[in-house]
C-alpha cells in the first residue's frame, strides 16, 4: 500500500473508486477488515495515544479524511490526490449494498439518528439492505446484547458512528468476535444523513471550510477545530526538521 506518514500517522494514498474495490475484495476474503478514515483530529490525538497509532498502523486501510490531511500531505512533498471521507463512503457503500446484495449495520448516534439515517439512504438507493440500526449510548452492561445484535443480523459491513478515537478502540476490541469482513469508524455520519446535522454547501466544502460551517451548527465542536491550527503547526515543523 501507498502511505504517507503525517504526524507520524500511517494515511493510505487511496482514491475513493480504488477504496471500494480494495471493500469489495475484503468483503469476498470474509475475514476482518478494519478501515480507519484518518482525518487532521486523529494525527493529533495520536501522537500521544499509541493505542491508536497501533491501530491504524495494523489497519487494512487508512483513508485521507477531508482538507486538512490533504493540505499537509502538499505541504509535506508528498500529495495526497483524493480524500476519502467517512460521510462519502457511506453513501457510496449504500449504493454498493444495492447493486451487490452486501448486507450493512449502522451502529452508533443518538437514539433514533442511525434509523432515520437508514431510512433516508433506503429511499435514496433503493435496494440497499441496512440489516440493522443500533444506537451509541448503551450501558457497559448492555454491550454483550449489542455484540449478539450485530452477530444475528450478519453484515458484511459494519459502520461505527461512536467519535475517534472510541470507535477505533471498539472495533479493535471487537472485530474478530463481529462477524463483519469490514468495519469502519464514521464519525458523525449518521447525523449527517438522518438530515439532523446539514452538509456544508458544495462551495464551502470545496473552499476546505467545512469545518467552520459545522462549528457555526454546533459550538460543541469547538475542541475538534482547535486540534486544526495544531495539526497546521505540527505539519510545519515536521516539514521544517524534513528540510534541516
Ligand atoms: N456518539 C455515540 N456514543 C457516544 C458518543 C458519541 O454514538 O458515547 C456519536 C455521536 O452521537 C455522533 C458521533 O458519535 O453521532 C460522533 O460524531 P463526531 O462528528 O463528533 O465524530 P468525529 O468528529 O470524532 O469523527
Amino acid at each position: 500500500m501507498d502511505s504517507v506518514t503525517i504526524l507520524g500517522l500511517r494515511v493510505d494514498r487511496v482514491s475513493p473508486e480504488e477504496t471500494l474495490a480494495a471493500i469489495e475484495g475484503f468483503v469476498a476474503d470474509g475475514s476482518p477488515h478494519h478501515i480507519v478514515t484518518a482525518d487532521a483530529s486523529m494525527a493529533v490525538l495520536a501522537r500521544r495515544d499509541p493505542a491508536l497509532r497501533a491501530i491504524v498502523d495494523h489497519a487494512a486501510l487508512v483513508t485521507p479524511d477531508g482538507a486538512g490531511i490533504l493540505w499537509a500531505a502538499r505541504l509535506l512533498g508528498t500529495p495526497v490526490p483524493h480524500k476519502v471521507s467517512g460521510v462519502d463512503l457511506v453513501g457510496e457503500l449504500c449504493r454498493l449494498s444495492g447493486a451487490k446484495g452486501y448486507r450493512i449495520f449502522f451502529l452508533g448516534a443518538a437514539p433514533g439518528v442511525a434509523e432515520e439515517a437508514a431510512g433516508k439512504l433506503r429511499a435514496r438507493y433503493p435496494g440497499t439492505q441496512i440489516v440493522g440500526t443500533r444506537d451509541g449510548y448503551f450501558r457497559p452492561e448492555e454491550e454483550a446484547g449489542v455484540l449478539a445484535e450485530i452477530q444475528n443480523a450478519a453484515p458484511n459491513i459494519l459502520l461505527v458512528a461512536f467519535g475517534i478515537p472510541r470507535q477505533e478502540k471498539w472495533i479493535q476490541a471487537h472485530k474478530a468476535e463481529l462477524g463483519a469482513a469490514v468495519l469502519i469508524g464514521i464519525g458523525g455520519s449518521f447525523d449527517v444523513f438522518s438530515g439532523r446535522v446539514s452538509r456544508a454547501p458544495v462551495w464551502m466544502q470545496r473552499s476546505s471550510l467545512e469545518w467552520l460551517y459545522r462549528l457555526s451548527k454546533n459550538p460543541k465542536k469547538i475542541g475538534k477545530v482547535m486540534t486544526l491550527p495544531k495539526f497546521a503547526l505540527l505539519a510545519l515543523r515536521q516539514k521544517l526538521r524534513g528540510a534541516s
